[in-house]
């Protein structure tokens, strides 16, 4: 099959638009009329460097990114936040032993607070929802978080949890002193929202922007922090890698040893491609509108069963079940036939999770969501 007739609905590496694909393919050679591929250039030579940024700039456009943020360019992927998060803003705070305060939504919340741990922080779970109701489908009303208040160095949360389809509704309402971290990895650019409420929010691009290799780390400026030796820091586990360090990253434009540059070469075309698209306004509404197509006819169904609180849906993975559970190989099956692909739920949960990112477009949804009632006409109880 070709790339337009096959529908991706991986939750990452994930689809990326064709137009994108197209202009990296017709560039992969000779970009610009240098006769080097963005692969064969300098990063630090004058092309590679407007591509940087033009990338940070359309991105600034995108997300209405106030001046006192600065935008990075990491490697390391989503799971290599979980540990730069630890470091830096505790050095921030100026007291390693300050609490940091996570919200555990899912595994990915999960696997950071446990990071945490492992540094040695201070870790305090503000909730974890496995713990209190047996399972990661909903976000707890803020009444009953247990937020540390100002002695926090920051409050963590992942904004969409990927695996188990746990979406926030709205931005946490935390102390305003308190620098909130948010994980946007499979959420960022979906929708708009105010930037001026957070710390930090970091994305690995391999999931609504681009592809893998490269993080988008989003941070505000007075939280940048001069690297400090062991010697100046009693807990001495906490003084942060060189590569880690957000300061070290900024001070040298993403430039300070060689970035994933033709990650961020896509992720810059994706960037310009929204832009032409409407921007992030216009893909909020098809966003809205494909998930409320897939849960109208979970919800209308006797088969399907998406298990997450309606107030807690995420709009980019739903994850849902078929019972009896023996058909669901068979689901997958029939799916395969008609092109659809990566429709398997995580390994850790089973099932099926659609994922239904910027990038895929509408009519895709409209397969998806006719193939599900097909298939339930056929299997009706
Ligand atoms: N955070 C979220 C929300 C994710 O979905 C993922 C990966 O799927 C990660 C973090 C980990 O990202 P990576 O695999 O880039 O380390």
């Amino acid at each position: 099959p070709t790339h337009d007739q096959v529908l991706n609905f991986g939750a990452g590496p994930a689809k990326i638009p064709i137009e994108v694909l197209q202009t990296a393919q017709s560039e992969l050679l000779n970009y610009d009329n240098t006769g080097m591929s963005v692969m064969e250039l300098s990063h630090r030579g004058k092309t590679f460097g407007k591509i940087l940024a033009d990338a940070k700039q359309n991105l600034t456009k995108l997300l209405n990114i106030p001046d006192n943020y600065e935008i990075l360019f990491m490697q390391g992927g989503g799971t290599t936040q979980f540990s730069a998060i630890v470091y830096n803003l505790l050095a921030a705070k100026g007291k390693p032993d300050a609490p940091v305060d996570y919200c555990v939504s899912g595994s990915w919340s999960q696997k950071a607070s446990e990071e945490a741990k492992r540094l040695g922080a201070n870790v305090n779970i503000v909730f974890n929802t496995k713990k209190s109701t047996g399972a990661y489908t909903s976000v707890p009303p803020q009444s009953e978080w247990k937020l540390s208040g100002s002695d926090a160095a920051y409050v963590y949360y992942c904004d969409n949890e990927t695996v188990h389809g746990v979406e926030f509704n709205s931005i946490p309402d935390v102390d305003s002193s308190v620098p909130l971290v948010a994980d946007m990895s499979s959420n960022i650019l979906s929708r708009p929202f105010d930037v001026s409420k957070f710390g930090v929010i970091y994305a690995g691009a391999q999931k609504n922007i681009g592809p893998s290799g490269v993080t988008i780390v989003i941070i505000r400026k007075d939280l940048l922090t001069p690297l400090k030796s062991a010697a100046e820091i009693p807990a001495s586990g906490l003084v942060t890698p060189q590569l880690l360090d957000f300061k070290t990253l900024a001070d040298n434009d993403s430039l300070y040893n060689t970035p994933p540059t033709f990650a961020i070469y896509m992720s810059g075309l994706v960037f310009k491609h929204m832009l032409e698209k409407g921007g992030v306004e216009a893909y909020t509404e098809a966003n809205d509108r494909k998930a409320r197509k897939v849960y109208q006819v979970i919800d209308n169904s006797k088969i399907y069963k998406a298990p997450v609180a309606t107030e807690a849906r995420s709009r980019m993975n739903i994850p849902f079940r078929i019972y009896p559970e023996t058909l669901e190989a068979e689901f997958l099956k029939g799916a395969e036939a008609r092109n659809m692909v990566q429709l398997k739920g995580h390994r850790s949960v089973g099932g099926i999770r659609a994922s239904i990112y910027n990038a895929m477009g509408e009519d895709g949804v409209d397969a998806l969501v006719a193939y599900m009632k097909e298939f339930e006409g056929q299997h009706q109880a």
